[in-house]
């Protein structure tokens, strides 16, 4: 090891004493560049995000007991029953029945019969709502035809399948009225409602994809056949007044109509046509 002339230190102690020298220097040069940088300071770390409990108080009250009333109407009057179609069983999940009957029958909204709607008419069953849109066979963009509105829960379940337009006749006019102020309100108001008799048809928007008619003529309308598409479906109660009917789908094959009963069914008596007039 070299000293330097005059230096009393061993050059081990120097070489250690200059280090430590150099070693100071750059800590205090990193702290200056530090201080002048133009870096945002580190946000401070966010406390943890409460996870809100699910609670009694906060859970959508209403939508309880009617989500609930209609998953179970739907698979053990609708489903068991063998209806299958996904699109069918969505809409009857998903329109609000409880909001179509009156008042008295809240609590059977959801049960497997008809209700009274008020001047001796019903809301159909729920199984056979269900049916009869299946009977349709709805594809999008076609246009459907219902005679007898009622209470306006078919003319919804129509209208929630989606990409279908719905005309809807009912010839009692209070019922028409009721019927138009609730699915505006229910927000179906897309559906466009007519008060008049539905034996004639809508002529004005024919031809139909689909007619769909909620009362029992004791025969097949003329003017329905006649403003049913060709290939069309059309789906309705026939019997005589006061009895049981033939629930029938028609479809409309090179002009022709072919028949295919589907069982026996009970309906209001159709009224109106051309012995009314
Ligand atoms: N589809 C209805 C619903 O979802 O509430 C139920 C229909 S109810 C079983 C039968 C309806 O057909 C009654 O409201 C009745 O006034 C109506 N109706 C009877 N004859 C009619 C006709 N010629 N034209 C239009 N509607 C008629």
């Amino acid at each position: 090891m070299s000293r330097s002339p005059g230096d009393p230190r061993p050059s081990f102690v120097r070489w250690a004493q200059s280090r430590w020298l150099l070693h100071q220097a750059l800590a205090l040069i990193i702290l200056y560049l530090l201080a002048v940088s133009d870096l945002p300071p580190a946000a401070p770390t966010p406390p943890p995000t409460p996870v809100p409990l699910i609670t009694e108080a906060a859970a959508p009250a209403e939508a309880d007991w009617t989500v609930s009333a209609r998953a179970a109407m739907v698979r053990d009057t609708i489903e068991a029953r063998g209806v299958t179609d996904p699109d069918v069983l969505r809409v009857m999940r998903t329109v609000p029945r409880h909001a179509f009957v009156l008042e008295d029958y809240l609590d059977q909204a959801y049960a497997d019969h008809p209700l009274p709607i008020g001047y001796g008419q019903t809301i159909s069953q729920p199984y056979i709502v269900a049916l009869m849109t299946e009977l349709l066979e709805l594809k999008p963009g076609d246009k459907v035809l219902e005679i007898g509105t009622g209470s306006g829960y078919q003319a919804a379940v129509l209208a929630e399948l989606g990409n279908v337009e719905v005309y809807s006749i009912e010839i009692i006019p209070e019922l028409a009225e009721q019927a138009a102020r609730r699915l505006a309100a229910l927000g179906y108001d897309k559906v466009h409602l007519r008060q008049g008799d539905g034996y004639f048809g809508w002529p004005e928007h024919a031809p139909y994809d689909a007619i769909i008619v909620t009362a029992a003529p004791d025969h097949l309308p003329a003017p329905l056949s006649e403003q049913l598409a060709e290939g069309g479906r059309l789906v309705i109660p026939i019997g005589p007044p006061g009895g049981y009917q033939t629930l029938w789908k028609f479809v409309k094959q090179n002009g022709e109509m072919k028949a295919y009963s589907q069982g026996g069914v009970l309906f209001v008596p159709l009224t109106g046509g051309p012995s009314a007039r």
